[in-house]
Order: structure tokens, then C-alpha cells, then sequence
């Protein structure tokens, strides 16, 4: 197993056979683009030849490019989930927004009255970017996010979802 930091790779990606330590410009596609377990891109596992995969993979790699593999799919339905948490707010969207205003990298949602609780239109026009709109859906669902998608995310994941147990109120 290589012993490259992240920040090593980051600086100059260094392409070097994790078998026999000579160059090697192959990398491993089964784990290519797999996030690492804090989430950032995993550098990349490279090989000079087809027989040095096949050695690490049986003597190591295996098990860490499975692992990866998994990650990936597990992320890969985060983003579909919080695709669809988004697009479920802006359609039930309630809270009237009348002015959204950026200082110091902080975002301020001037909020203005629905006594109803009407459905509104999502003010999409009052955010510059994509993800000053994510932050302020997220920031006005607060944590109701696991209550929206829980139904979609078991139909993700079949039948590996364990429910959990209902706690009661503190
Ligand atoms: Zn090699
Ligand atoms: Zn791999």
C-alpha cells in the first residue's frame, strides 16, 4: 500500500506501480474516483503492468478497492437523495423570501409573512448561484432532511435497510 499523503498527491500526482515501486502510469479503474473515508477524491492506485494489478490486488488491494467501490455507490445515493430532497422543498416551498443578502461569506434570508402557509413559487431569481439556493433549502428544512427521504433511501437500498427502532420523547 502506498504511503503518499493526500496532500502529496494533491500537489503533483505521482504515478508510481504500487506493486514494485518503478512508474507506473495504469491506475486501477475499479476504485477510480471513489471518495475517501473523509470524503475527498482517494488517489489513485497505479500499476506498471497488468501483472503487478493482479499481484496487489490478490496480496492487498482487494478488500481497500471494494471498500471504495462501496463508498463511491453509497455517495453517488447521498447525491441523488439530496437531489431529490431540494427538488421535493422547492416544490412544497412555504416561507416568503424577500431578500437574500451575502456578508462575510454568511447568507441572510429576509423572510417576509405567509399567515396561510401557502405554497409558494421558489424565489430562484434572489440566489446568485446554485449553491447559495442549496444552502438556504437546507438551512430553512433544518434537520427534517431524514424524515423527507428515509421512504426513498429504503427503496435505495432494499433490502439492507434496518429501520430504527422508535425512541421515546427525552
Ligand atoms: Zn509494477
Ligand atoms: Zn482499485
Amino acid at each position: 500500500m502506498s504511503s503518499t499523503t493526500y496532500e502529496e498527491w494533491a500537489d503533483e500526482e505521482i504515478k508510481t506501480c504500487a506493486t514494485c515501486r518503478r512508474d507506473g502510469a495504469r491506475r486501477c479503474v475499479g476504485c477510480h474516483g471513489a471518495p475517501d473515508n473523509e470524503g475527498r477524491e482517494l488517489y489513485p492506485t497505479y500499476y506498471c503492468s497488468t501483472q503487478c494489478q493482479k499481484t496487489d490486488y490478490i496480496r492487498t488491494h482487494k478488500h481497500a478497492c471494494k471498500a471504495a467501490k462501496d463508498r463511491r455507490a453509497v455517495y453517488r445515493m447521498g447525491d441523488m437523495a439530496r437531489c431529490a430532497f431540494y427538488a421535493y422543498l422547492e416544490r412544497l416551498f412555504d416561507t416568503s423570501i424577500t431578500k437574500v443578502e451575502k456578508k462575510d461569506d454568511t447568507l441572510y434570508l429576509h423572510q417576509g409573512k405567509n399567515d396561510q402557509n401557502l405554497l409558494l413559487p421558489f424565489p430562484s431569481k434572489l440566489f446568485s448561484n446554485k449553491d447559495e439556493k442549496s444552502a438556504a433549502l437546507t438551512a430553512l428544512a433544518r434537520d427534517n432532511a431524514i424524515g423527507f427521504v428515509h421512504i426513498l433511501i429504503e427503496r435505495m437500498v432494499g433490502s439492507a435497510y434496518t429501520p430504527c427502532p422508535i425512541l421515546p420523547p427525552f
